[in-house]
């Protein structure tokens, strides 16, 4: 694979020259041991410089004192493949501008002829780099400077296991200076520093690969001491390994100072603290090392009697590793905010609900009393009426009185709406403040099924409501108003989101120790992706209809409150535009034993 070129006449007969192992030297009478033994002297303290070249000018150092042994030259250059090509020119004594570009230009034919990818003149002065260290330069004679032409070349390309990685190309003013007999030394300098310079490159490839990694490592720990949400990373077996700022700010606000402590598993510090909260968090974490994400965990940090404790939201997840091999987490990263202001502002909130839907309870009261006696009073004036001019005519449908008692009809019927409203407004503020009061006592289910259905049937023709009862005893202990309230809710959703009419199904079952009761409908049906959310507070599906039907998105979120204080259960089956089923559950045997019960509890 070996090629040289040499542009001059070769000159079998060696010069003189000062050098240790040239060839005139070599010539002689020495004896064949001391040609020998001087050889390996020579490799070994040229090798002994190739491999410990750190960089590529200690190898261009190692070459012109290895090839200066051999030859007196005027310039060394090496042209490497790399992608672009890199020129280094290494010259011996000052190189005058017409030496130079001739150099140039007989580089471009060589590397023509040894495989390379064509290159131009002008891309090698674009590539091209000095190196003229002093020490190894030797300036033969003045007179060099006003050379201005080239007399001999050799190009010897640079080869590791196989492959071109460059040329090497000598350069001088006299003719015939490559003498023959050195060609094989010259060939084994250009592979010690063929594979010196690719060591070289290999080298630098991954000095600028750490450089990038430890760049990237700096900017994210930049990125996870600036955030403003806390952030705490734990290794495979929940030791925390990192925690920004902002989390240790978090614990600090908590009393919990970690100085000491670090690195620490969350689970002993629960225990050392004895603080509820921290049992939490190590909880989220162990879950979260079971390859689980959990979104949204609020931790009340605080005492129990704080207005509105410190309150802190947890989302975390395990981390795997980059090839993704191991199926186990190798971590945990848990993102930890402080909440405690939106919980205030919540709490501000459901203050003003509470107040002013006590506010309205008052007037309103008045005003359906009054509606109520108004209608009564013309209704029974009609009918006198009625009895005194005709008994045997209808009443005018266009008298001013009719036309009273109609406004009066609707007045009644919107103040029943606003009453609703705004019994849901406290019902919602009695679950928010863990005030929901209960009434037990004995009744038979299936009488508040049908007095339920029957008052929703009153109210819309387009529904056919059935009632499918399959037990004989129906006895329940729980409060019944509020039993009869759920019902309606799930009812009313029934009747409002089926707005095409169609049958409605009530069933009573009884399973095990329990009572299921399930209500399906023929209406919009719900988005797989929407049920999760329908028993919160003030949610409602938004979809583009979702204005044609009232509401505000409490009668689900009051309802769940009431079956579950009753110790029950409730659910949805539903499809989007196939109907939708509700269904909750109550014990048969009160979860209260209680005859009557009136207590406060506090909503979780
Ligand atoms: P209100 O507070 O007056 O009851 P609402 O009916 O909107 O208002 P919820 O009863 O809590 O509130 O219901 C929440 C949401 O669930 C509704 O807005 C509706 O989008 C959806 N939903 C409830 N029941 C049904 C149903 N039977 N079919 C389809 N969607 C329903
Ligand atoms: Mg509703």
């Amino acid at each position: 694979m070996t090629q040289f070129m040499m542009e001059s006449s070769v000159q079998p007969k060696p010069q003189v020259t000062n050098g240790m192992y040239r060839s005139s030297n070599a010539h002689g009478d020495h004896l064949e041991l001391e040609k020998v033994r001087q050889e390996l002297i020579y490799i070994n303290t040229i090798g002994k410089r190739f491999v410990a070249a750190i960089d590529r000018f200690h190898v261009h150092r190692a070459l012109l004192f290895a090839l200066q042994e051999l030859y007196s030259f005027s310039a060394c250059c090496i042209l490497l493949k790399e992608n672009p090509v890199e020129l280094f020119i290494i010259p011996c004594q000052p190189l005058s501008a017409a030496f130079f570009e001739d150099m140039l230009q007989r580089i471009v034919s060589a590397a023509h002829v040894i495989d390379f990818p064509s290159i131009s003149v002008e891309q090698l002065i674009s590539s091209a780099y000095f190196d003229a260290p002093d020490e190894v330069a030797q300036y033969r004679t003045p007179e060099a400077m006003e050379c201005t032409e080239i007399g001999s070349v050799l190009n010897v390309p640079l080869i590791v296991e196989n492959r071109i990685i460059g040329m090497l190309s000598l350069f001088d003013e006299l003719v015939s200076t490559f003498d023959t007999e050195m060609l094989h030394f010259t060939t084994m300098i250009a592979d010690y520093a063929a594979v010196a310079l690719d060591n070289v490159r290999l080298r630098e490839r991954e000095n600028a690969l750490w450089r990038q990694a430890d760049f990237e490592r700096q900017r994210l720990e930049l990125v996870i001491r600036s955030m403003a949400e806390g952030l705490l990373i734990t290794d495979a077996k929940g030791i925390v390994t990192s925690l920004n700022q902002s989390a240790r700010q978090l614990f600090e606000q908590a009393h919990i100072t970690l100085q000491d402590e670090f690195p620490f598993r969350i689970n002993d510090l629960a225990l050392t603290e004895e603080k509820t909260w921290l049992c939490r968090l190590a909880q989220i974490i162990d879950t979260a090392l079971t390859d689980h994400v959990i979104t949204n965990q609020e931790l009340i940090v605080g005492e129990p009697g704080e207005t509105v404790p410190l309150t802190l939201n947890v989302s975390a997840s395990p981390l795997h590793n980059a090839s993704g091999v191991t199926p186990q987490p190798i971590g945990v990263v848990a993102v930890i905010n402080d909440v405690t202001s939106n919980k205030q502002i919540e709490k501000l909130k459901d203050e003003f609900v509470s107040i002013v839907s006590h506010e309205l309870r008052t007037p309103l009261t008045t005003i359906k009393g009054y509606t109520q006696h108004l209608i009564r009073r013309i209704e029974r004036r009609i009918r006198r009426r009625q009895v005194e001019i005709a008994p045997y005519a209808s009443s005018p449908s266009d008298s001013p009185e009719s036309q009273d008692l109609r406004s009066l009809y609707i007045v009644h019927s919107q103040s029943d709406h606003l009453e609703r409203l705004v019994n849901e407004l406290l019902d919602l503020s009695q679950v928010q403040n863990g005030q929901l009061a209960l009434q037990y006592s004995t009744f038979h289910l299936a009488d508040v099924l049908s007095e339920t259905i029957h008052s929703v049937q009153m109210s819309s023709e387009q529904h056919t409501i059935y009632l499918d009862i399959q037990i004989t005893d129906t006895l329940l202990k729980a409060d019944r108003h509020r039993i009869a309230q759920v019902i309606g809710n799930i009812l009313d959703n029934a009747v409002k989101y089926s707005p095409h009419g169609g049958q409605i199904t009530v069933s009573l079952q009884r399973q095990a120790h329990e009572y299921l009761i399930s209500i399906t409908d023929q209406g919009v049906g719900i988005q797989p992706d929407q049920i999760d959310h329908i028993f919160e507070r003030f949610y409602r599906v938004r979809n583009m209809n979702s204005r044609q039907y009232a509401g505000v998105g409490l009668g689900l979120y009051v309802a769940k409150a009431i079956i579950e204080r009753h110790g029950g259960k409730i659910g949805v089956h539903a499809q989007q535009g196939t109907g939708t089923t509700f269904y909750f559950t109550l014990p048969c045997i009160p979860h209260t034993p209680a005859e009557t019960e009136h207590e406060e509890i506090k909503h979780m």
